[in-house]
């Protein structure tokens, strides 16, 4: 039940403005992508998956799935489907999206 009657702020898609994701849903801002600094999320929302591919970064070996924005089209980050280490299982199932695709609205 929402207790409180404003919404919590929402990271959206910079190109189009469609909420992706909230800050209720943001794990991590440490890590990084192909622009730059990109943002661990534990949900997201108003995407489509790309093919699945295997991904080697500098923690193991992943299966991700490429984001894009439903809307416009925009590549955001990617899906973890699948890590190959057992201390990165706890990325599965969730999103990496890069900052400079998205922007945060109160
Ligand atoms: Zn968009």
């Amino acid at each position: 039940m929402e207790i409180r009657g404003d919404l919590p702020a929402t990271y959206k898609c910079r190109n189009c403005q469609i909420p992706i994701a909230y800050r209720t849903e943001l794990l991590s801002k440490s890590y990084m992508a192909k622009t730059g600094q990109a943002f661990l999320f534990s949900d997201a929302r108003n995407i489509v998956f790309g093919q699945k591919e295997e991904k080697t970064l500098i923690t193991g070996i992943y299966t991700i799935a490429a984001i894009f924005c439903t809307n416009c089209g925009e590549e955001l980050g990617w899906k973890y489907l699948q890590a190959s280490e057992a201390r990165q299982k706890f990325k599965e199932g969730k999103f990496i999206i890069e900052r400079s695709k998205i922007s945060k609205h109160f």
